[in-house]
């Protein structure tokens, strides 16, 4: 399940059959080509790959599947089931520098989402145990995000931070008007447990991926 497969579908033998049992219909899945960046697509009645880059994915049609494929990034989902508007974004520390979660919550109230209705999940991702950066990535960072952006970081050796996107992601939904209570974090970081997920910083090549639909 690697991203260079969009044209034929990333999924692998035996997808549809898992799907089916969750209730959801592979035709009827909607990906795109993950870029790092903060471009929202929005999913109507038809599956398949946007070919143009898009990290926030974003329907209000019904039992679409929206489906993001990471391995150490975040993959944020957001539903409000009043207004019947979901989300399914991809954060890491370059789409967190383009406020992603600020982007996912913004693009869900142009349909009718209220943010202090919306409830979040956070998939597996790198925690800030494995996650460590240095200079290029905090430069951003605190230029981006002066006033947040050392709750984030840990200095732990010259030049070098351990970041927690974690904590970053839950700031930026938070300051668009979510309520902390209704985010939903496993906190449990790919890189330590490889056993059951992927981690692209420790060489997998696998993606995980997080498919969500409105009922
Ligand atoms: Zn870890």
């Amino acid at each position: 399940m690697t991203p260079s497969h969009l044209a034929t579908g990333p999924f692998n033998d035996g997808a549809s059959e898992i799907l089916k049992s969750a209730g959801l219909d592979y035709t009827r899945l909607a990906w795109a080509k993950q870029v790092h960046g903060n471009t929202v697509a929005r999913v109507g009645e038809r599956g398949g790959p946007f070919r143009d880059g898009a990290d926030v994915l974003v329907t209000d049609t019904r039992g679409v599947g929206l489906a993001i494929f990471t391995a150490d990034c975040l993959a944020i989902t957001l539903i409000d089931d009043t207004a019947g508007a979901l989300s399914v974004s991809h954060a890491g520390w370059r789409g967190t520098v383009r406020d992603v979660p600020g982007t996912a919550v913004a693009a869900l109230r142009a349909l009718g989402a209220r943010p202090e209705r919306l409830r979040v999940t956070i998939a597996p991702s790198i925690g800030p145990c494995c996650y460590e950066v240095d200079e290029p990535v905090t430069r951003e960072l605190s230029a981006t995000f002066p006033d947040l952006w050392e709750r984030w970081a840990t200095p732990v050796r010259p030049g070098h931070v351990t970041l927690d996107l974690w904590r970053a992601n839950e700031d930026l939904l938070a300051r668009a008007g979510v309520d902390p209570a209704r985010i939903e974090n496993a906190r449990l970081c790919t890189a330590c447990h490889r056993d059951v997920l992927y981690s692209y910083r420790k060489g997998d090549r696998g993606r995980l991926v997080t498919v969500a639909a409105l009922p």
